[in-house]
């Protein structure tokens, strides 16, 4: 079977039949393909973390179903242990799930809910907490609650990773960090991709995180998929894209606007190293 998630007229509706009756998620049908970079996208309030709760059996749908791998999540009867393991999910703002005293135990607290023996668990840990770049002899015996906010949530996501998931989805890991933490917990996001080649799914508002690292984005808009491709297909996309109260990164716009000057340098640009390469030829040229 090949391994993948299909989301099928997906609808979830929160507090049906009563006043506070919304509808979060409108019919979604969407493929995702093992192995992809994903980043999903969208105003607040259009659906992104609704969605995800979804792909890990947390939200059941109110019509719709889930199939991961071949097997239907939505199914009764289904072991959401077993999802939960394949599915690994970071929360927003996930250090606050932190709990235990030292923060060898809490990356291990997954790894020992699975069951798995006291080796395979160090093993494990280590290796996660090393993946999200903090130093293990130097953390393991330290309180989470000593260390910066970066660092904190770096821990909470080695708890995930040490799960070993198959899908690994990230609700705004990077929210409420200054850009240095930012930038490190994104390039280890996308070293974990590289290494182990597991589906990850980012959910962000940053246009220029996305563009940089992503293989296709979903555009979401009240409750629906407003867009998905590719970052160049989809950035193409402004005038749809400013309605929806988004945009494109800022060094599209700039280079737009050269564009737009008479100035030979292609419109579809969307990352700086892209946009110094095609502005550095332009400068050679004159
Ligand atoms: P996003 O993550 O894109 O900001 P959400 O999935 O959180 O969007 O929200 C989608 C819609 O569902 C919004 O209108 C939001 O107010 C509503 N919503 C989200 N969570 C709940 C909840 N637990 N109860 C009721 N409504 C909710
Ligand atoms: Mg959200």
């Amino acid at each position: 079977m090949f391994m993948s998630i299909i989301i099928e007229n997906l609808t979830h509706i929160y507090n049906f039949g009563n006043p506070f009756e919304t509808k979060a998620l409108n019919d979604i049908n969407l493929n995702i393909e093992k192995g992809e970079f994903i980043g999903l996208i969208g105003h607040t309030g259009s659906g992104k973390s609704t969605l995800i709760q979804h792909l890990n059996g947390l939200l059941k749908p109110s019509s719709g179903k889930i199939i991961i791998n071949g097997f239907d999540i939505t199914k009764k009867g289904v072991s959401l242990r077993e999802i939960r393991q394949k599915v690994g999910l970071v929360f927003q703002y996930p250090e606050h799930q932190l709990f235990e005293e030292t923060v060898y135990k809490d990356v291990a607290f997954g790894p020992l809910n699975l069951g798995l023996e006291e080796e395979e668990v160090h093993i494990r840990v280590k290796e996660a907490i090393e993946l999200v770049g903090l130093k293990f002899e130097e953390v393991k015996e330290r309180s989470p609650f000593e260390l910066s906010g970066g660092q904190r949530r770096r821990v909470a996501i080695a708890g995930v990773v040490a799960m070993k998931p198959e899908v690994l989805i990230l609700d705004e890991p990077t929210a409420g960090l200054d850009p240095r933490a930012r930038d490190e917990i994104l390039s280890q996001i996308k070293a974990l991709h590289q290494k182990y080649n597991i589906t990850i799914i980012l959910v962000s508002h940053s246009m220029e995180d996305i563009a940089k690292l992503v293989d296709r984005i979903i555009v979401m808009h009240k409750g629906n998929v407003a867009l998905t491709g590719k970052p160049s297909e989809v950035f193409r996309n402004v005038a749809l894209l400013e309605s929806i109260g988004l945009g494109v990164p800022q060094i599209t716009y700039l280079m737009k606007m050269l564009h737009k000057l008479g100035k030979p340098v292609r419109e579809d640009i969307f990352t700086i190293e892209d946009a110094k390469k095609e502005i550095l030829k332009l400068m050679r040229r004159n």
